[in-house]
């Protein structure tokens, strides 16, 4: 089981539609332990196999608020959706940016978990909101491309603040030349 390195918004496979899982083999049972490490220590709701730069309809997702499951969901589907409501998001490959989008107040998702079995997920709030988010990921899709543009902000830790955090607005044009400043030393972390 290892951490791996999370992709992070301007890199292209996050923007890939993510091939189907055909075969649950030993690599992709490696992926899925890699997957709840990485976002373990992240400490993100879900993470999407593109988020770790592979591109497979892979996701992992806190089942329960105490964080004690976290399911593995395999060419996950949303089958049913109902509702519209306000989602103030973030998502590890968009670090400390935070934003309104709208997503479905309920949904149904049909996946294979890693026995290979058919499984059948009935979400609703933050819950299926995330599940509404990983899914995204397995299309292409960022949650900046549902947001409310006037919602966005950056989250930083401040330590004056209640909430432990400070709420700086921002702009998709500023946020996205701060992920590719993010890329390029990532590259040079990789280089050196
Ligand atoms: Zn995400």
């Amino acid at each position: 089981m290892a951490v791996r390195e999370i992709t992070y918004c301007g890199e292209p496979v996050l923007r890939r539609k993510a091939r189907r899982v055909h075969e649950i083999d030993d690599d992709l049972v490696r992926l899925v332990d890699d997957m709840r490490d990485t976002m373990g220590p992240a400490a993100g709701m879900g993470l999407a196999a593109p988020q770790v730069g592979v591109s497979l309809a892979v996701t992992t997702v806190w089942m329960d608020t105490e964080g004690d499951e976290v399911a593995a969901l395999i060419n996950p589907k949303i089958v049913k959706r109902e509702g519209e409501e306000e989602s103030f998001e973030g998502c590890l490959s968009l670090p400390t940016l935070r934003g309104i989008a709208t997503r479905p107040t309920s949904v149904v998702i049909e996946a294979v978990n890693l026995d290979g079995e058919e499984i059948v997920i009935e979400a609703e709030g933050i819950l299926a909101h995330c599940l509404a988010h990983e899914i995204d990921h397995l299309r292409g899709k960022l949650f900046i491309d549902l947001v409310d543009p006037d919602t966005l902000v950056w989250m930083r830790p401040d330590e004056r603040k209640e909430s432990g955090y400070r709420f700086d607005p921002t702009t998709l044009a500023e946020a996205t030349e701060a992920f590719t400043r993010l890329i390029e030393s990532k590259r040079q972390r990789e280089q050196s």
